[in-house]
């Protein structure tokens, strides 16, 4: 029985108040114990946040983290053992806005994947199709070549320590959801991947599904065999849609 995720990228969002008040209106609800809950949010935030939570069962986590684990002549970028000693027990890998933005490749996300484990942080490896491959009928195939590029370079073990977002890039900020089914095919093929190489790492995997998940669509989505949780950002900046999405995961 794998235990659901629910983690809200709060992207490059908020100020020191804005993120106060959101922590607060969101420790005040009853969020269900039978699942994980996590927060993403701006590095220049994460101390204040962790400060907030410390009392509560969420947990935070950092956007990216530098290719390389130890400290060094690397301006601007953080290590994932500096986002360790902050508290951070979570990082997102390859977030498709930081494929497109900053031109990410599979192997940078490999060389973060190796910092993030090795740092003892748990990595949220992000995968996803754009519109164009989804069209060409290349989902699956776009899917599988970024999954591949962590378990075919590092083995199936390393997915024991490891959570998979699946975003459908069309799907993120756009408002556009993909349906549960179309959604669930792509976590089925995720699985059926990595059971070729370990029955128990895949049954074990969480994979999550990012994509304009809202209170309205979470429960359809998490109804699903092989949907563990979301990867949620909008709807995070708002607390009454988060909890709701969160208990949503709970039921
Ligand atoms: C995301 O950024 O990971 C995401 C899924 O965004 P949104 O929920 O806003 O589509």
């Amino acid at each position: 029985m794998r235990r659901p995720l629910v983690a809200g990228n709060w992207k490059m969002h908020g100020t020191c108040a804005s993120i106060k008040q959101l922590l607060t209106e969101l420790t005040e609800q009853a969020l269900p114990l039978s699942v994980d809950v996590a927060v993403f949010p701006s590095l220049i935030h994460l101390q204040t946040v962790g400060a907030q939570v410390a009392s509560s069962n969420i947990v935070i986590g950092a956007q990216d983290c530098a290719v390389q684990l130890e400290e060094g002549a690397l301006t601007g970028e953080t290590s994932a053992l500096q986002l360790k000693d902050i508290g951070c027990s979570m990082v997102l890998i390859g977030h498709s806005e930081r494929r497109q933005l900053q031109d990410e490749t599979d192997r940078v996300i490999c060389r973060k994947f190796i910092a993030a484990q090795a740092a003892g942080l748990t990595p949220v490896l992000c995968v996803g199709e754009t519109l164009e491959e989804r069209e060409a009928g290349q989902a699956q195939a776009t899917v599988q070549r970024q999954v591949d590029a962590v378990l075919l370079e590092l083995g199936v073990d390393v997915l024991k320590n490891a959570v998979i977002a699946y975003e459908p890039v069309w799907a993120i900020g756009t408002g556009l959801t993909a349906t549960p089914e179309q959604a669930q095919e792509i976590h089925a093929q995720i699985r059926a991947h990595v059971a070729k190489y370990s029955a128990s790492v895949a049954q074990g995997l969480r994979i999550l599904y990012g994509g304009s998940v809202k209170a309205a669509n979470a429960a359809e989505l998490f109804a699903q065999a092989d949907i563990d949780g979301g990867l949620v950002g909008g709807a995070s900046l708002n607390a009454k849609e988060f909890g709701a999405i969160c208990r949503a995961a709970g039921n």
